[in-house]
């Protein structure tokens, strides 16, 4: 396949249309990347990076009523019932900054909440679905060794991406942690959750057409950043067509 090389602007005129704000899923497994690429992916498309994960870490630290609840499920390593995601989300979506769409990490994760998303969006937004293929093997590397920053949760890696300064980071010097979740045991459990319930969303999105693009997500950040792009563009050609 030939690498397309473009600009943050062609990106965005690629993969906007006016009438059709683009509502971007990043879809896998726990450590899959997910993260990782929404933030450069953002910057290039302009458009808020929305985590439900980040959302309730941060209802969790403010101790809110909703955080007591998502903590519960978060702790055991299951979902947090759809209800309660699907109340947060839609919510953040009713933000100015969504107008014009945006990208979606860790949600939906079960048929449920993806059959409410396309109720909620009424067919005025095009959804994409890219599906981050990763084994569970590296998977389980790449979780065991991810250290998230406090501040602006921009995720690293104690060997494959490790910070600059230990425990500082790069971005805006925030102290990096180790989630909760992230232990060996949860992990474990958090893998098959994503089978039973999440899986089976590659196949939903895949019937419906021009909405799924797989991406490999095994090689090195930079390389499958480029298959990222790479994937745009055809989005972007089935958009226009409609
Ligand atoms: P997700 O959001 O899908 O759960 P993250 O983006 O947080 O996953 O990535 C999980 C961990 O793997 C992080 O520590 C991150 O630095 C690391 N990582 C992400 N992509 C790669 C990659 N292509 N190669 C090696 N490590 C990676
Ligand atoms: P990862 O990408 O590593 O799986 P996330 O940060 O996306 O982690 O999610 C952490 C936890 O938050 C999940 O294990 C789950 O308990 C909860 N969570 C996040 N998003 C959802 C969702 N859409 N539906 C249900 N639970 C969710
Ligand atoms: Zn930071």
């Amino acid at each position: 396949m030939g690498s397309i090389l473009l600009g943050a602007s062609e990106l965005r005129a690629l993969t906007r249309s006016p009438e059709k704000p683009m509502v971007l899923i990043l879809l896998g497994p726990p450590g899959a990347g997910k993260g990782t690429h929404a933030t450069p992916l953002s910057l290039s498309l302009d458009l808020p990076h929305i985590s439900t994960g980040d959302l309730f870490r941060a209802q969790i630290q403010s101790n809110s009523s909703l955080g007591q609840k998502a903590k519960f499920y978060i702790d055991q390593g299951s979902l947090v019932p759809d209800d309660l995601v699907l109340d947060m989300l839609f919510d953040r979506l009713k933000a100015q900054d969504c107008a014009q769409g945006c990208i979606l990490d860790g949600f939906p994760r079960t048929l449920a909440q993806a059959k409410a998303l396309d109720l909620r969006l009424e067919n005025k937004s095009q959804i994409l679905a890219l599906n981050f293929h990763v084994p569970d093997s590296i998977l389980i590397d790449r979780i065991a060794g991810r250290l998230v920053c406090r501040d602006c949760k921009k995720s690293y890696h104690k060997l494959f991406d490790p910070p600059a300064t230990a425990d500082l980071c790069g971005e805006c010097g925030g102290r990096l942690y180790t989630r909760d979740d992230d232990q060996a045991s949860i992990v474990s459990k958090r893998l098959e959750v994503y089978r039973e319930e999440t899986m089976p969303l590659i196949d939903y999105y895949a019937a419906q057409n021009d909405v799924l693009k797989e991406v490999d997500g095994q090689g090195a950040k930079e390389q499958v950043f480029q298959d990222v792009l790479n994937a745009l563009p055809s989005f972007a050609k089935a958009i226009s067509s409609q």
